[in-house]
């Protein structure tokens, strides 16, 4: 008969308990002991006093704060599972490797990660325990596909259209449908200090009562909550079109918010998909992708094949798919981007809503990316991109990147000459400015007709607004007209001089901390 023995669930995303294959296989087969883990790490976690934002080197306060809700979730989940989560804190690898010798783990299961960064972390841990001869098991489980079979099926290359990839893909495997009543016991965790899930006030960010957080919390049951609010309008879901919907949409948001509960892998992609081909079925008619609400998921795990297979994915220099553009160096500017400084007012406002919410709408995206880089300030992607993987809390390394790289046309899309217009873009939306309004205060006294454009507003208008141009508000950092030309031109010729990526060192260490 088989021995019954320890088994370790190592959590880093997947921080839930549905559709979780690595929790699954380690409850099984004769587990007597079931240790769940999560490490905190102190280098994603450490307050960096000279970061743009309160928050640490690599994250502001919204997402950490997001992280620590999610884990505060799945412990009292596992806990109403006669289990815990043991919480550690330390660099993640070498930590594993002791507690997996000095608990006795005869099996350890985590969720495979893409990631170049979770992939060398992992290496590390997976290359001690079949050393060790701990068994190890690693299911894909974050995306609805397997990066490396879609590869492998397209001869050896990552798709690099999304038509191509959905061709490819297939039908996704269906989620765990198993129901638990209770987990094995934990076992006896010795002289390690076991950390009760922290409270943000707790990690030494300074005096942050003042910070406005975002109001999405963390956590499987909020995901769970949130998909079954977001599918209860059938019809909704069978007409949802991307990229039609109002990105100036902020009490109801014209998506499901769902981005940063994926992230974490507090909702699992492949029940999301599930419910809404069950939807599908029910109604008859609904969309298909590209636009519909399952192409949105199919997307993601486009960007996250493409960014598996394509090596120094997130930077400009050494990445085969990257147009080469000599993007200009400008603080000054891109400091005014990031701080919501443009005098365009739909620009600033998005910038603010990033930085107090943690979440845009798509569109919003599209504008500022657009605006930073092609568009107007022609600043290179990967400083935007560095903005956004900071401050959003779905902040996602193979996505975020994709996406710059494709609102950049350095990447996937390639109509630079197609701008979006800082002014028109939003007034199409929103004619009043009410978004504006509420995310830049100081303007919610200018006239309609101004609002988009409050510089060309008379004095006499702007006094009575109680906003003058240039003092109260920023005067506009560029003149968008002007600008837009100069980058048109400025692509055409990076586009004509045709560089490749190919032969040029890579810019960005691959094994960094996010
Ligand atoms: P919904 O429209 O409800 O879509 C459902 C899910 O589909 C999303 O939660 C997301 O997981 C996926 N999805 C939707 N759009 C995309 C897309 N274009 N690419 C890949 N997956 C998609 N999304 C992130 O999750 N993390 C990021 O770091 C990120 N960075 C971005 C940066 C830029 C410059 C741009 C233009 C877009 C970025 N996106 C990112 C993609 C997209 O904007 C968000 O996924 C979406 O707005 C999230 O809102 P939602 O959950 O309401 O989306």
């Amino acid at each position: 008969s088989r021995m019954e023995s320890n088994a370790m669930v190592w959590f880093r995303k997947g921080l839930r308990i549905h559709d979780n294959p690595a929790l699954d296989h380690a409850r099984r087969g004769g587990c007597a002991r079931l240790f769940p883990v999560f490490v905190l790490d102190p280098r994603y976690l450490e307050p960096d006093p000279t970061a743009f934002s309160p928050g640490s080197a690599r994250s502001g306060l919204n997402r950490i704060r997001f992280l620590l809700d999610s884990l505060a979730d799945l412990d009292s989940a596992l806990r109403s599972l006669g289990s815990r989560l043991l919480l550690l804190r330390g660099e993640p690898a070498p930590l594993i490797c002791r507690v997996l010798k000095d608990w006795n783990i005869g099996k350890l299961c985590f969720e495979f990660d893409t990631e170049p960064y979770s992939l060398a972390r992992d290496k590390q841990v997976s290359d001690f325990a079949s050393a060790s001869g701990i068994q190890v098991f690693s299911p894909v489980s974050h995306t609805l596909f397997n990066p490396a079979d879609i590869i492998e099926k397209n001869g050896g290359r990552a798709p690099l259209t999304y038509q191509s990839f959905v061709a490819l893909a297939g039908k996704p495997p269906e989620p765990l449908s198993v129901t638990y009543h209770e987990l094995p016991p934990v076992g006896d965790t010795g002289e390690y200090q076991l950390l009760s899930v922290p409270k943000i006030e707790e990690l030494g960010y300074g005096d942050i009562s003042q910070e406005e957080f975002s109001p999405f919390r963390g956590g499987e049951s909020e995901a769970l909550r949130r998909l079954k609010e977001s599918l209860k309008d059938k019809e909704w879901v069978a007409k949802f079109e991307k990229p039609k919907g109002d990105p100036s949409a902020f009490l109801k948001p014209a998506t499901t918010l769902l981005s940063p509960y994926l992230k974490f892998g507090c909702l699992s992609s492949r029940y999301f998909y599930q419910c809404l081909h069950d939807i599908y079925k029910s109604v008859g008619k609904h969309t298909s992708p590209p636009v519909s609400l399952a192409g949105q998921l199919l997307w993601r795990d486009f960007f996250y094949t493409v960014a598996f297979g394509t090596p120094n994915f997130d930077c400009m220099r050494g990445n085969k798919i990257c147009k080469q553009v000599p993007w200009r160096d400008d603080e000054e500017l891109l400091v005014a981007w990031r701080e919501g400084q443009t005098g365009y007012p739909w620009i600033d406002a998005i910038m603010i809503q990033l930085k107090k919410w943690g979440w845009v709408h798509h569109l919003a995206r599209h504008s500022v990316a657009c605006f930073l880089t092609r568009g107007d300030l022609f600043i290179h992607w990967e400083k935007g991109r560095d903005v956004f993987e900071r401050l959003l809390i779905d902040s996602d390394w193979a996505i975020n990147n994709g996406n710059w790289l494709w609102l950049s046309c350095s990447s996937f899309f390639y109509q630079y000459y197609r701008i979006y217009s800082p002014i028109s873009f939003g007034k199409k939306y929103d004619p009043n400015g009410n978004y504006i309004r509420h995310f830049l205060p100081v303007l919610k006294d200018m006239p309609n007709e101004y609002i988009y454009e409050p510089w060309t507003a008379p004095l006499s208008v702007q006094k009575k607004a109680r906003c003058i141009i240039g003092k109260d508000y920023p005067k506009p950092v560029v003149d968008h007209d002007i600008a837009s030309k100069e980058c048109r031109k400025k692509m055409a010729e990076a586009y004509a001089s045709n560089h490749s990526g190919e032969n040029v060192p890579s810019g960005r260490s691959s094994n960094v901390l996010r």
